[in-house]
């Protein structure tokens, strides 16, 4: 049997990683589950699994948590200490699954074991991607992408020689505002900006996609993770949310992955890697799609795109910076106490101001103190 464990379980892909772990009795030994808020959850699949370990990232909830285990024989435990245990109990596989720059101490705690990470937390990579490439092959570690885009350039490559990539295309959706009138976007809620058309996803990642800085992650992402220069990664708007992303060769050809816009196709490949194995996904009828479209992103609309360029040509500690100043921007606007196209702005501002170019190795240190600078900094211009 081999042993997974699943960082940020109780989320949108931790939920998914389950329900294909669930399906497949026997093949898994659940060893560790982390949670935040919602206790009930954590412990009932802890319970179910038979898990060795269940963490809530919140010391405030351990009681709770211990309450909903007791009788299990389940250990239970708390906060930022628990998270690194939990990623250091023995495992061949872990998920990295947990949301923001949090993710990213548990993820090299599970790259140390040397193991398989299935990363789904891209801030980790935005925030410090070199520490995270060196950390795997220090330690003999592999690193299988879960965001569907990357998941798709990766399957693309199987049996290719990475130096015939011309170029990448990533699709975005578009979001919950493609169609909206740019002069409305100031105003748009909370709520409208947490609905995908097409992806059932947490709320952060939700948002983030309808102002497309996820897509801006994203392309750090691919850069960092795949090593592609700047401008050979694109990103186009796809309505559909069918064609993930498309690899172009040196001979032209583009290589296409194409399927439905369910997380359990990319998270499922990373568990079964390197085999393929069945999954259960809506297959697609391309007859009864009819019709794929794609478009250049505005950046008027989406002005993140840019500033992911501008982190690109930065280096250094521009990804924490770039990361942090989202998270913020996004935690003040969740709060009601900036507007929707306010994130962008400030964001936008806080890497002028704060930069991180040019500032030496990328330790774990070093990416939490820019990010700590970072979200000051951002506190004092929503202040202002
Ligand atoms: P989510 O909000 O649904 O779940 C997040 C998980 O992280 C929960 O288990 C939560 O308890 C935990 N968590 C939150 N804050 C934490 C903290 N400070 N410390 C420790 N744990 C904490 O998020 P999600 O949509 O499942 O996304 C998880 C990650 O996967 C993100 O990095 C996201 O960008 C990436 N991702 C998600 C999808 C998707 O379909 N949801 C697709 C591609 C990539
Ligand atoms: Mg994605």
């Amino acid at each position: 049997m081999r042993r997974v464990s699943i960082l940020g379980a109780t989320g949108s892909i931790g939920q998914n990683t389950l329900d294909l772990i669930r399906r497949v009795p026997g093949e898994f030994q659940v060893v560790a589950l982390s949670g935040g808020q919602n206790i009930a959850q954590l412990a009932a699949d802890a319970r179910e699994m038979r898990a060795e370990l269940a963490v809530t990232a919140d010391p405030a909830r351990l009681d709770d948590l211990r309450s909903a285990l007791e009788g299990s024989g389940i250990r239970a435990a708390a906060g930022e200490a628990a998270l690194i245990e939990a990623a250091t109990l023995p495992a061949d596989w872990i998920m990295s699954a947990i949301v923001g720059v949090a993710g990213l101490a548990p993820g090299l705690t599970a790259l140390r074991q040397g193991g398989t990470l299935a990363l789904a937390n891209k801030e980790s990579l935005v925030a410090a991607g070199p520490l995270m490439l060196a950390t795997a092959a220090a330690h003999g570690a592999r690193i299988l992408p879960v965001d569907s885009e990357h998941s798709a350039i990766f399957q693309a490559l199987v049996g290719e020689d990475r130096a015939a990539i011309e170029r990448v295309v990533i699709t975005a959706s578009g979001g919950a505002f493609r169609d909206r009138p740019l002069s409305d976007l100031e105003h748009v809620t909370v709520a409208e900006a947490s609905q995908h058309p097409n992806w059932d996803m947490g709320q952060r990642i939700t948002i983030d996609s309808a102002s497309m800085f996820n897509k801006a992650l994203e392309v750090i992402e691919a850069h960092e993770f795949f090593g592609l220069k700047p401008d050979c990664i694109e990103v186009l708007v796809h309505p559909q949310s069918t064609v993930h992303a498309l690899v172009g060769f040196v001979d032209g050809a583009l290589m296409a992955h194409v399927g439905p816009p369910d997380m359990r196709h990319a998270i499922g490949y990373a568990l079964n890697w390197p085999d393929r194995r069945a999954l259960p996904v809506a297959r697609l009828d391309l007859a009864a799609i009819g019709t794929l479209d794609f478009a250049q992103p505005d950046p008027a609309r989406y002005p993140a795109l840019d500033l992911a360029r501008q982190v690109m040509a930065t280096g250094g500690h521009s990804g924490a910076v770039f990361n942090a100043a989202k998270e913020r921007a996004l935690d003040h606007f969740i709060a009601g106490h900036i507007g929707f196209t306010r994130m962008s702005v400030l964001v936008a501002r806080t890497l002028d101001e704060i930069g991180g170019g040019a500032a030496g190795e990328i330790t774990l240190e070093s990416v939490g103190r820019w990010d700590h600078l970072t979200r000051q900094h951002m506190d004092s211009l929503v202040v202002a």
